[in-house]
């Protein structure tokens, strides 16, 4: 059951407005019809009203307007208001263009029953509120897209056509105005990194192939300026032909290379200790572990371990202070780092324990890396306390072996080594006596 409506009706011709009104009283309610014949005098009435009325019926050739221009002068004054255009005939082409124009319906003046008229108004308003509706939720979707960067694309994979959005395109570097935009997806896939399109093709095969609901991936795309861009993309076919092949697919794009940038950032100090930026235990442990697989697989791989202590430290922190022992620490990592090779593994294990991987090196090899770095920490000089510091360190070396149950067997044994070091007077460099020898308790 309808309320009753406020309605208001343009009409200059005085019959067909009697004709709509008289009809309008047999629609089974009391509603409450104004009738203007001129659009100025519409205007006049709805600045005047205070409520807004549910609908406008309006006849298009009016003293002071005419044809399809009085619907979008009609809509400037009334954005809120539903409009029914009245025509005179029954012409399809016209109505259509009203409906384009901003009308929600049209009705044939001639012959309209109430129930008519009354269905054409009721449609009228949902169709508006309808509009409405979708309009803001266009606009939500709008916001929160603009909000999240997210670029949208669009890719037909019959014509391998790809439509981008200005912020995708944005994305990685172009301008709203490029003519050099990739208009096909075949085009985007020369910008990304070669690394990444393997695993594009078959994040999009196992999506369109159905083993994945959703298209996603993260990859590098080429920015205009050359750099590499780490984006995020989403998608999923919106369409297939009528032989089922993919037709369609639609989804969205975001610029992730902050967030890469952070969780990169993140890594690097999981995997590193603060003062001397070397590698800290754990990941030099990871990184044995791997060394260690790869000397169990090959023949003939030597690979050997430096283990380094600061001889009489504490000493040192004890004169000078905590903090010189810290700059000394530093200094330490630095000049042995110099003397290492890029593929060498150099980790701070604890307080004053360092060790050294190095991989592809046999006893002799590791012997002369020992002693070059014990001599270069010899040399080291450090100023504290307005005076000149010098340390020495005692290495122990050791050799992975494949026949190490666990992968830090040589670890143990190059500790052995390295308390013999210490034991014969330190600063000096001790081979682990065999492969095999049992690790000696350190002190
Ligand atoms: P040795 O020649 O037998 O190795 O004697 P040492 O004094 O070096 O041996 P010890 O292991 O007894 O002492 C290590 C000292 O290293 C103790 C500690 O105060 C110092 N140390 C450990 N970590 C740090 C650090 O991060 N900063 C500073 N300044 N000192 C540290
Ligand atoms: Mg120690
Ligand atoms: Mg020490």
């Amino acid at each position: 059951m309808m309320q009753n409506l406020s309605i208001v009706l343009v009409e200059d011709e005085p019959g067909d407005a009697g004709l709509i009104r008289y009809r309008l009283k047999f629609t089974g309610g009391e509603h409450d019809v104004r009738w203007v014949t001129r659009l100025d005098e519409l205007d006049t009435h709805l600045r005047a009203a205070t409520v807004s009325p549910d609908v406008i019926l309006l006849d298009l050739n009016l003293p002071d307007s005419s044809g399809l221009d009085t619907i979008s002068r009609c809509k400037a004054m009334a954005r809120e208001i539903p409009i029914v255009v009245l025509t005179g005939h029954d012409d399809m082409k016209f109505s259509l263009k009203a409906l384009e124009a901003g009308a929600q319906d049209y009705l044939i003046k001639d012959g309209v029953e109430a129930d008519t008229l009354l269905r054409a108004i009721r449609y009228a308003i949902e169709r508006h509120q309808l509009e409405k509706r979708l309009h803001e939720s266009e606009e939500l979707m709008i916001a929160a897209i603009e909000g999240g960067g997210l670029g949208i694309w669009e890719w037909n994979l019959k014509t391998d056509a790809c439509y981008t959005s200005e912020r995708l395109r944005k994305n990685v570097g172009f301008e709203a105005d490029d003519d050099t935009v990739p208009q096909t997806l075949s085009e985007w896939m020369a910008r990304t990194h070669p690394d990444d399109t393997s695993a594009i093709n078959e994040a999009l095969t196992r999506h369109v192939n159905s083993e994945e609901k959703r298209y996603e991936i993260e990859y590098r795309l080429k920015h205009k300026q050359g750099h590499w861009v780490w984006v995020f993309e989403s998608g999923h076919l919106v369409s297939r032909d009528a032989k089922v092949n993919p037709e369609r697919m639609v989804g969205i794009l975001q610029n992730i290379s902050s967030r890469k940038e952070m969780e990169e950032q993140l890594r690097t100090l999981a995997m590193h200790d603060p003062l001397t930026g070397l590698f800290n235990r754990r990941s030099f442990m990871e990184a044995m572990d791997s060394e260690y697989g790869r000397v169990k697989r090959r023949d003939n791989y030597p690979t050997s371990i430096l283990m380094l202590d600061i001889d009489h430290f504490k000493r040192v922190n004890d004169t000078y202070g905590h903090a010189a022992g810290d700059d000394i620490l530093k200094t330490f990592a630095h000049t042995i780092d110099e003397n290492l090779r890029e593929n060498d593994v150099f980790g701070r294990l604890g307080g004053e324990e360092f060790a050294i991987l190095l991989p592809d090196t046999d006893q002799a090899g590791s012997a002369h890396v020992a002693e070059k770095v014990r001599a270069a920490v010899e040399g080291m000089r450090v100023q504290a306390e307005g005076e000149t510091i010098c340390i020495t360190t005692s290495v122990g070396i050791a050799m992975l072996s494949a026949s190490d149950k666990r992968p830090d067997g040589a670890l143990a044994r190059a500790d052995a080594a390295l308390y013999r070091a210490k034991q014969s007077g330190r600063n000096r460099v001790e081979h682990a006596d065999s492969t095999t020898e049992p690790p000696i308790a350190s002190a």
